[in-house]
């Protein structure tokens, strides 16, 4: 099964990419991963990336679209995997398509709201550096060490706005998925697993189809 998980920062989607991965055996893929181990492996492509991020400067898509077709390539693809944070746009999903063939584009949603209200709830721990959440601190204390706790400028709800429109999801590429008769969405709830019930339900009309 070849899946690409689609949705805005905070839905919880990296979340519903680890629980996938762990109970259907696929290779849970991000960007932020190939690059990471590309850089640490020290391959050209590595190398390459890693020149536009030490400049602070976004690795060209070229480069990304290469690191994704290697990182597809390997072994631990042959039965699928998920893909997480990629194709971002049109382009990318137009390349992915030269090289391989997409079962299923699952966007996860949630309101606005919801993600401020999830991600603002979001504390770090000075003491322990864990993350941490209103809901889970004791007595305003980190639940883990009693550290004292902050929130990260990422989190503060200003910022996440701010990333929450510079990071939508494109609806020409929304657009491109349906039109291949793949794509399809759920709205996450509170929940994790009642989410990751949802999910499971639009895996499993793949895995009949097949
Ligand atoms: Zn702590």
């Amino acid at each position: 099964m070849k899946l690409i998980l689609l949705g805005p920062v905070g839905s919880g989607k990296g979340t519903q990419a680890g629980l996938i991965s762990e109970r259907y055996k696929l290779p849970h893929i991000s960007t932020g991963e190939i690059f990471r181990s590309n850089i640490k492996s020290g391959t050209e492509l590595g190398k390459l990336a890693k020149s536009y991020i030490d400049r602070g400067e976004l690795v060209p898509e070229d480069v990304t679209n290469n690191l994704v077709k290697n990182r597809i390539a390997e072994k631990d693809c042959i039965y699928g995997f998920i893909l997480d944070g990629y194709p971002r746009n049109l382009a990318q999903a137009e390349f992915l398509n030269t090289i391989t063939e997409i079962d299923l584009a699952l966007m996860i949603n949630l309101s606005e709201e919801k993600i401020i209200e999830r991600l603002s709830s979001r504390r770090m721990c000075n003491k322990c550096n864990q993350p941490t959440s209103l809901a889970w601190m004791i007595d305003g204390k980190c639940e883990k060490c009693g550290g004292d706790v902050y929130i990260r400028d990422d989190d503060k709800p200003d910022v996440i706005k701010n990333r929450l429109t510079k990071q939508a999801v494109p609806q020409d590429l929304i657009n491109y998925y349906r039109e291949k008769g793949v794509f399809s969405s759920i709205d996450a709830t509170d929940d994790v697993e009642s989410t990751y019930s949802l999910v499971d339900e639009e895996l499993k009309k793949v895995n009949n189809n097949d």
